[in-house]
């Protein structure tokens, strides 16, 4: 384990409803500036993962009974989604989630409503965005529900960024979308890592992909961590390869 992780998950079980368990103790680490994958089929508990650390679990009537969460070295798993993104932890969901009748860049700005340090500032931070991802000024003016499923990926990510996160927790970017724009996406996040130095998680089920890019994966299976280990091993383990990566 790293000596001072940004993230660690800590023996959390996740009930549904007072009734559905669906993790049964899953614990894990992000190092500061790393990315680390979350991986495992449908249904394995990966969003739950995610949402019980970012709190937008409560809202799906879910919740975390037993063990902890620490984000920059304080215990977060009583917070509130707001306070987490203004201590530097923001989750992107899964299918994107832009605002389909605002325009990319009002999208973009709704990213910075937890901030509190002015429009100069946000609008360098604007630009910075425009910078990372070209494309969405391209498409700064168009109608987010009428952009492409990437530019719509991009748009959730700079929205993201707005909120100058520490760390982000990143569900799904690949679904739905072809390979080669899955490539530009991942090649950004890398960008974000080492550039900006912002840490990531990282849920996939395009394992081969998730691999390539993190330094570091765990595998959920019905909610339990099945292996863990860094993304060299994982990528030549027989049973990744024969399960997950669909080479035997
Ligand atoms: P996916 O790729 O579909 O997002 P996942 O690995 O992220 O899969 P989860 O979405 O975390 O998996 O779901 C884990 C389990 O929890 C599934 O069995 C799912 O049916 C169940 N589940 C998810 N959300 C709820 C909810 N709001 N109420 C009850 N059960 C839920």
């Amino acid at each position: 384990p790293a000596p001072d992780p940004i993230l660690a998950v800590n023996n959390i079980e996740v009930i549904y409803d007072h009734v559905i368990l669906v993790l049964k103790g899953v614990s894990l680490e992000v190092p500061r500036g790393g990315i680390v994958a979350l991986l495992g089929a449908n249904g394995a508990g990966k969003t739950t993962t995610l949402k019980a650390i970012s709190s937008l679990l409560r809202a799906e009537r879910g919740d975390v009974t037993k063990g902890s969460i620490t984000f920059a070295g304080e215990r977060v798993d009583r917070l509130s989604p707001d306070d987490l993104v203004r201590r530097g932890c923001i989750q992107v969901l899964e299918g994107r989630h832009c605002f389909g009748h605002l325009t990319i860049e009002e999208n973009l700005l709704t990213g910075a409503y937890t901030r509190r340090d002015g429009n100069a500032a946000i609008r360098r931070d604007l630009e910075a965005v425009y910078e990372t991802f070209p494309r969405l000024r391209q498409r700064r003016s168009a109608m987010a529900g009428y952009t492409s499923g990437g530019e719509q990926q991009m748009c959730a990510i700079g929205r993201a960024i707005m909120s100058k996160p520490k760390m982000i927790l990143l569900d799904e970017p690949s679904m739905g979308l072809a390979p080669q724009i899955v490539e530009e996406i991942f090649e950004i996040v890398r960008d974000l890592n080492t550039k900006q130095g912002v840490s990531f998680l990282l849920a996939e089920q395009n394992t081969n992909m998730a691999l390539r890019y993190a330094t570091y994966g765990y595998i959920l299976e019905t909610g339990r961590v099945v292996m863990d280990g860094p993304a060299e091993s994982l990528r030549e383990n027989e049973d990744v390869k024969e399960f997950y990566l669909g080479v035997a």
